[in-house]
C-alpha cells in the first residue's frame, strides 16, 4: 500500500506528535495515543478452485476504545503493510471522535488482490479471517465494516461465519452489510456524500457557490463514485477522474474539459473502480497520464484513493486556482505537504473529517440494529448531513477563532475528546 520510503504509521505519529505538543499532553496519554492498544497478525489458509492451499496474512489493529468499542474497516490490497494498518487504526480513533460518535478506532486488512481470486475464494478468505479474529472482535469489543476493496458481500460472509461460531444473532458485529441483512439505507453512498457535504460547508465558509466551481477526482471506486454523483447533482463540474487501471497496473486521468457525465463513467466501471478506457474515450474522453488528476485548472481537488498522493512532488502541478482540497481518501497528504498548502492559502478539509461520513452510517446502522427498526433512507442522509455540517462547523469555527489550520483544529478536537474519556476512565 505504502510507496517506497514512505511510511503512513510514522505519518499519523507525526501528525499526532505536533498537536501533542500544541496541546501540551500529558506524557502518558501521549505514549499511550501514539500507537495501537492491540494487534493481531495472523494467518488464513484458503482452499483455492484448483485444489491447492494459498496462505493469506491478516491483521486487525486495535488503536483505542476509550470512547467506545474499536471500530474500521478491513481492506484487501496485495500491498498492504501492516504500519499503514496501524496509521489507519489511528486515524479511526480521530475519526469517530470529530464526529462525535461514541466509538474508537481499528483496522484490519488482508494482503491479497481481490480481482485474482474467485468468488469462493473470496468467500472461503472472509471466513477464514474471522476464525482468527473471531474472539477478539464483537458488537462491544470491536466492528469490522469495509474499506478499500471490500463490501457488503465481504461483510456478511465474515457475519456469517461469526454468528455460526457463536450461534445467535450478532448483527452488530459488523456495518457495511448489505440492506435487508442488517445494512442500513444510505451507508453505500455515506462516504462519498459525507465528503460533498463537508465539501458544501467549506465552499459556503469562502463564500463561492458550488455551482460555479469544477473539480478534479483521483479514485473511482465508492467514495469517488458518490461524491462525484452528489457533486454534479448540486451543479458542480467534473472535469477529471483518475483511476487505477487493473490490467495495465498503472492508472489513467480521464479528463472531459466541458465536464465528465457522471453516470456514463459509472457505467464502464468495474466493481473496483477501473474505467474501461476504449468506452472512455467513445465518451468523449482524453486518457491522461494518471498523475495528471493533480495538475488540473480547477477549484477542487478530491483526492479520494489511497495514502500519499499529495507530496512535495506532485504539489508542484497543483494549478494556482485551487482554492479547496477535501480528502476523501485516508492519509492522501504527506504531512511535509501541509505547509505548502497553507502557504498557498488552499482551504484544506482533513481526511478524517471529510470522509466521516462512511463510519457516521455505520454507527447509524448499529443503532438501527440495536433497534430492530430500519429508517427510510432520507432519514438516515438527513441525520448524516446534520453529523457532518456540525462537526465540520465546530472543527471551522476553532479554526477561525484560533487563526488555525483546518487539520490542526480537527485534531485538536479529537484528541481531547479521546484523551478526557482516557482520563476520565482513569487508564492514565
Ligand atoms: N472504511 C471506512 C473508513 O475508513 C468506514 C469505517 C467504518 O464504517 O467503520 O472510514
Amino acid at each position: 500500500m505504502n510507496q517506497q520510503g514512505y511510511n503512513p504509521y510514522a505519518a499519523a505519529q507525526s501528525q499526532f506528535d505536533q498537536i501533542a505538543d500544541v496541546l501540551d499532553l500529558d506524557p502518558s496519554v501521549r505514549e499511550l495515543l501514539r500507537q495501537p492498544s492491540r494487534e493481531f497478525h495472523f494467518t488464513i489458509p484458503v482452499k483455492m478452485d484448483d485444489g491447492s492451499t494459498k496462505i493469506f496474512h491478516g491483521y486487525r489493529i486495535q488503536h483505542n476504545a476509550a470512547r467506545g468499542p474499536a471500530k474500521g474497516g478491513i481492506r484487501f490490497h496485495p500491498l498492504e503493510t501492516v504500519d499503514t494498518i496501524r496509521a489507519l487504526s489511528m486515524w479511526m480513533t480521530w475519526k469517530c471522535s470529530v464526529v462525535d460518535i461514541p466509538l474508537g478506532g481499528a483496522k484490519g486488512g488482508i494482503i491479497c488482490d481481490p480481482h485474482n481470486l474467485s468468488k469462493g475464494e473470496q468467500e472461503r478468505l472472509c471466513r477464514g479471517y474471522v476464525r482468527q479474529i473471531a474472539k477478539n472482535i464483537g458488537p462491544v469489543i470491536d466492528v469490522p465494516a469495509p474499506d478499500v476493496m471490500t463490501n457488503g458481500q465481504h461483510m456478511l460472509w465474515m457475519l456469517d461465519e461469526y454468528e455460526t461460531i457463536f450461534g445467535g444473532h450478532y448483527p452488530g458485529t459488523i456495518t457495511g452489510k448489505p440492506v435487508g441483512s442488517g445494512g442500513s439505507l444510505g451507508r453505500t453512498e455515506a462516504t462519498g456524500y459525507g465528503v460533498i457535504y463537508s465539501l458544501r460547508e467549506a465552499l459556503k465558509a469562502l463564500d463561492i457557490p458550488v455551482s460555479s466551481t469544477t473539480a478534479s477526482l483521483q479514485g473511482f471506486g465508492n467514495v469517488a463514485e458518490y461524491a462525484s454523483r452528489l457533486y454534479t447533482s448540486m451543479g458542480g463540474k467534473i472535469v477529471a477522474i483518475s483511476s487505477w487501471d487493473n490490467h495495465d497496473q498503472k492508472s489513467y486521468t480521464f479528463r472531459k474539459k466541458d465536464g465528465l457525465d457522471i453516470d456514463k463513467m459509472v457505467a464502464i466501471k468495474d466493481s473496483f473502480g477501473t474505467i474501461n478506457k476504449e468506452k472512455a474515450v467513445e465518451l468523449g474522453c482524453e486518457l491522461l497520464d494518471g498523475g495528471e488528476w493533480i495538475a488540473q485548472d480547477v477549484d477542487i481537488l478530491l483526492p479520494c484513493a489511497l495514502e500519499n498522493q499529495i507530496t512535495t512532488d506532485t504539489f508542484e502541478k497543483v494549478s494556482k486556482n485551487v482554492k479547496v482540497i477535501c480528502e476523501g481518501a485516508n492519509g492522501p497528504t504527506a504531512p511535509e505537504c501541509d505547509e505548502l498548502i497553507k502557504k498557498r492559502s488552499i482551504f484544506l478539509v482533513p481526511d478524517f473529517l471529510a470522509n466521516a461520513g462512511g463510519v457516521t452510517c455505520s454507527y447509524f446502522e448499529q443503532v438501527q440494529c440495536n433497534s430492530n427498526y430500519f429508517w427510510p433512507k432520507e432519514e438516515v442522509l438527513e441525520k448524516l448531513d446534520e453529523k457532518m455540517t456540525s462537526a465540520f462547523q465546530a472543527v471551522y469555527r476553532l479554526a477561525k477563532e484560533k487563526d488555525l489550520y483546518m487539520r490542526d483544529a480537527a485534531y485538536i478536537i479529537a484528541i481531547n475528546r479521546v484523551a478526557e474519556a482516557v482520563k476520565l476512565r482513569g487508564w492514565v
